[in-house]
């Protein structure tokens, strides 16, 4: 009887214990149910695991896309109406406004199909399959062999396998490594490229609380737009085309507005971009005392120019938007990610580990030769090339931040062929061709006072910060000329350069010949940026590339380690932008000591934030008139009307817009952000604190319904009460 007992206290614990740690992992989905399902089924998921995953019937998976690349979005109806963040369709928003129709400050309702906005570039990816093709690789890669030799054999092999999956079809097909290299999966996809802008709120609601409330709890941001995938009349991919028609997907979300409670079960389907959680502990040292910090510095220059520059006018505030929303987030969550790093002890925790890998490691001869040096090795590559490290963090924040920087820099193809001895007529015509398309696009949100700002600020910053000697010595010869007033310098370049005006570009770029190259050769901007980005590739960028191929080599051993060493562990792949499944809990946290936040916040703490007229927490007439009116149709509930809720799922960057799904795979919200307190997630998954923030779907509906009478939308969706 005693042993029994102790028994199913040691069961019930393990099982605690797996419950509450458990939320951590971005979980392949094809292979949930060998690795997960039972776990989810204890956490409450109430549907068959293949219904989330399945290439033999239409699953959940057919109606999750990775939006533009960067983002997650998920289908709504059987017209291929497609929900996202509103920070993630911000850069098409913000190219559609302009001074008379600023969609950013007013937000923009198609009222008919036909009134749905084409955005050139943007994208929406379904995933067909995704199959795991490491025995192959296996077949012909050795652990002897040279890393020049296996990244050739896995092109080659690559190569082949990608060709022959896609052959007779529309898809694309990509091979992609995770664990570090340890596998190899193929990935189907099919792309569909005519995505047109439905609708979107104002920013005072799509970005209520802004820069501020960004990364935290509690929130009030309405993030989310709309967006529609079109298809020709076979239902497959097309370049836009006026008659193309609404694509009808495989599968699209049922929404569910029942609402959540504490402890349900919920899971996030999407793309996220990137993590690194099986880093050594010199790694991490390297992000939380350098990179990070490094990037904020620079970032904080940046951002303090272009803010008061977009604050003097509504025309650069358009101009600027879409850039200064990603630099802010980053610099935002690089500070995050360290600070949860430091407070949780983040380094020594690893460095307590390695410890134990170490001494596991040299437990045998075999495991000892193949990993009794990679730690040492990683540290060393890291105390070696640190100067390279740091430098790098600048050329590629502080020098390229420089708008004009990076536009001449696009000119190096160009260039290159015109310093031929016997230049390629067709070759530089073309390429001249390709850089003029580019050129309105690129002036359109260029404001040629703020970048000269950004030049003097920069370059200063990057001078202090960067030693002399991983500088061009044009660089320190230029500083000497100018008495270290990189004003006067920036000024004198802005005055003397063709590249800073839109007239002369098109000028010089209309009919481009080798003469006009080689005026360009002189032009003061062309020599600074040639100067600077030619020691940059020799110097810089070839050894901050060795690094990260050594490195890569010495992780892909350290976490074929780690997973020979904790056998019963169950390991998830570091994201990588590659459709994953997160699973969790509705439930808050406590921040810090004394303080506990609840899992949801309504429109009454929206409209206690509200100062009229900020940039940040104005509230729209229209929204404080529903709110009176407490108008929430059967969106409310008691008079409330739930605005975002917090889940233990483990999310990052690209899971942005991802579908939040209920036990039932219904769609309950549309994740947008994590926490203050657990950045540090992409490094280190605390489960105390780490927790994503998802919109609720009630508010969507209420903001698409109420705000915007957009009942169009409303009646294509199914939405079960
Ligand atoms: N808001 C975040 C982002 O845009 C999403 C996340 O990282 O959780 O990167």
């Amino acid at each position: 009887m005693k042993t029994s007992i102790k028994s199913y206290l040691v069961f019930l614990l393990l099982t605690v214990c797996t419950i509450s740690h458990a939320d951590e992992g971005m979980w392949f989905p094809q292979l949930l149910q060998q690795m997960n399902a039972s776990e989810m089924r204890l956490k409450g998921l109430q549907i068959p695991i293949d219904e989330i995953y399945n290439i033999n019937k239409s699953s959940l998976k057919d109606a999750v896309v990775q939006f533009g690349g960067g983002c997650t979005g998920e289908l709504i109806s059987a017209q291929g109406l497609l929900l996202t963040n509103h920070h993630c369709g911000f850069s098409y928003i913000q190219d559609n406004s302009s001074l008379d129709h600023n969609y950013l400050k007013d937000g923009f309702w198609a009222k008919t199909m036909q009134e749905e906005i084409p955005c050139p570039g943007l994208t929406a990816t379904f995933v067909i399959s995704i199959i795991d093709v490491t025995a192959e690789f296996n077949k012909v890669l050795t652990d002897d062999m040279s890393e020049a030799k296996r990244n050739d054999l896995i092109k080659e092999l690559s190569a082949q396998l990608e060709k022959r999956a896609v052959e007779g079809t529309n898809y694309e097909a990509r091979v992609r490594q995770f664990f570090s290299g340890n596998e190899f999966y193929i990935i189907t996809t099919q792309t569909f490229k005519d995505v047109r802008l439905v609708g979107a709120p104002p920013s005072s609601i799509g970005n209520f609380g802004g820069d501020s409330d960004n990364w935290l709890w509690p929130r009030y941001t309405g993030d989310f737009s709309m967006f529609r995938v079109y298809a020709d009349r076979e239902n497959k991919p097309s370049e836009y085309k006026n008659d193309n028609i609404p694509f009808k997907p495989k599968f699209f979300f049922p929404i569910s507005i029942s609402g959540v409670q504490q402890d349900d079960f919920t899971m996030v389907y999407g793309f996220p971009g990137r993590t690194q959680e099986y880093i050594s502990a010199a790694a991490m040292d390297l992000l939380v005392n350098t990179t990070d910090p490094n990037r904020v510095m620079v970032r904080t220059e940046r951002l303090s120019i272009i803010n008061d520059a977009m604050r003097s006018s509504e025309a650069i505030h358009i101009q600027y938007a879409a850039k200064q929303r990603t630099l802010a987030n980053g610099w935002k969550k690089w500070q995050g990610e360290v600070k949860g790093l430091k407070q949780t002890n983040a380094f020594q925790r690893k460095l307590d580990f390695e410890i134990d890998f170490q001494n596991w490691a040299e437990k045998t001869p075999v495991t000892k030769l193949k990993y009794g040096n990679v730690l040492a090795s990683l540290e060393k590559l890291y105390t070696k090339n640190h100067s390279y490290l740091q430098a790098n963090d600048f050329y590629s924040e502080a020098v390229f931040g420089i708008e004009v920087i990076n536009y001449v820099n696009g000119f190096k193809t160009l260039m290159d062929v015109v310093n031929e001895d016997q230049p390629d007529i067709k070759k530089i015509h073309d390429e001249a061709e390709k850089i003029n398309k580019g050129t309105a696009n690129y002036f359109k949100d260029y404001h040629l006072p703020t970048d000269q700002l950004m030049m003097s600020s920069l370059l200063s910053l990057f001078d202090k910060q960067v030693v002399d000697s991983l500088k061009p010595k044009y660089i320190t010869d230029l500083r000497e000329k100018y008495n270290g007033d990189f004003t006067k310098l920036a000024s004198d370049i802005f005055k003397k350069s063709i590249f800073v005006s839109q007239e002369k570009m098109n000028d010089i770029l209309t009919d481009f010949n080798v003469k006009k190259g080689r005026k360009i050769k002189n032009d003061p901007c062309y020599i600074l940026t040639n100067e600077l980005a030619t020691f940059y590739r020799t110097t810089i960028a070839s050894k901050a590339t060795q690094v990260v191929n050594e490195a890569g080599r010495l992780n892909r051993i350290f976490l074929a380690g780690q997973r020979q060493m904790q056998p019963d562990k169950k390991f998830y792949p570091d994201a990588n932008s590659t459709l994953r499944l997160t699973y969790g809990q509705v439930r808050g946290y406590e921040p810090r000591d004394g303080v506990n936040y609840l899992y949801q916040t309504t429109l009454d703490g929206l409209i206690e934030k509200y100062i009229p007229g900020n940039e940040e927490f104005d509230v729209p007439a229209k929204l404080l008139a529903l709110y009176n009116a407490k108008d929430y149709g059967r969106y409310g509930v008691n008079g409330k009307m739930s605005v975002a809720f917090l889940a233990t799922n483990h999310t990052t960057g690209g899971n942005s817009g991802s579908p939040v799904l209920n036990a039932k795979g219904q769609l309950i919200g549309t994740n947008f952000d994590r926490v203050w307190e657990g950045t540090m997630s992409d490094v280190l998954f605390n489960p105390e604190v780490c927790r994503n923030i998802t919109l609720d779907i009630r508010y969507t509906l209420f903001i698409v319904e109420k705000f915007a009478g957009a009942q169009r939308l409303i009646d294509e969706m199914e939405i079960l009460n």
